[in-house]
């Protein structure tokens, strides 16, 4: 754990099936999934328009926004992210992957795929 840690949250509608499930997951079913990137640093920038911040929360939005746009909100997500099993914990990882590169702070991703149920991916 860093010194700081900011989280961005958002939210999308999406189907999903669970084709190898023993259970009803195995179904064509949607959720209103919320998630989080989460940014953290030991440091705050020096200098610039982001002195004093670890990573401008305008950028964690943009890192998130054309994925929602394009791939998340109101898709279903076996096709749009090319995933065979989108389990929570797959869509965690295909969102870290896909943000982190626009935003090199990004340190893991929530994925709440249900009010009780909350995955983090954070792969170092
Ligand atoms: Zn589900």
């Amino acid at each position: 754990m860093k010194k700081w840690r900011l989280e961005k949250e958002f939210r999308f509608e999406a189907s999903h099936q669970l084709p190898h499930h023993d259970g009803k997951c195995k179904r064509l079913h949607g959720h209103s999934w919320s998630g989080r990137l989460v940014c953290e640093s030991d440091s705050l920038q020096m200098s610039g328009p982001q002195q004093g911040m670890v990573v401008d929360f305008g950028r964690m939005k943009l890192a998130i926004e054309d994925l929602l746009e394009n791939h998340l909100d109101h898709w279903h997500l076996n096709d749009s992210l090319k995933l065979e099993n989108p389990t929570s914990e797959e869509v965690a990882r295909w969102i870290y992957e896909k943000a982190k590169p626009k935003l090199p702070e990004l340190r893991s991703v929530m994925i709440d795929e249900t009010c009780t149920c909350r995955c983090i991916y954070q792969p170092e």
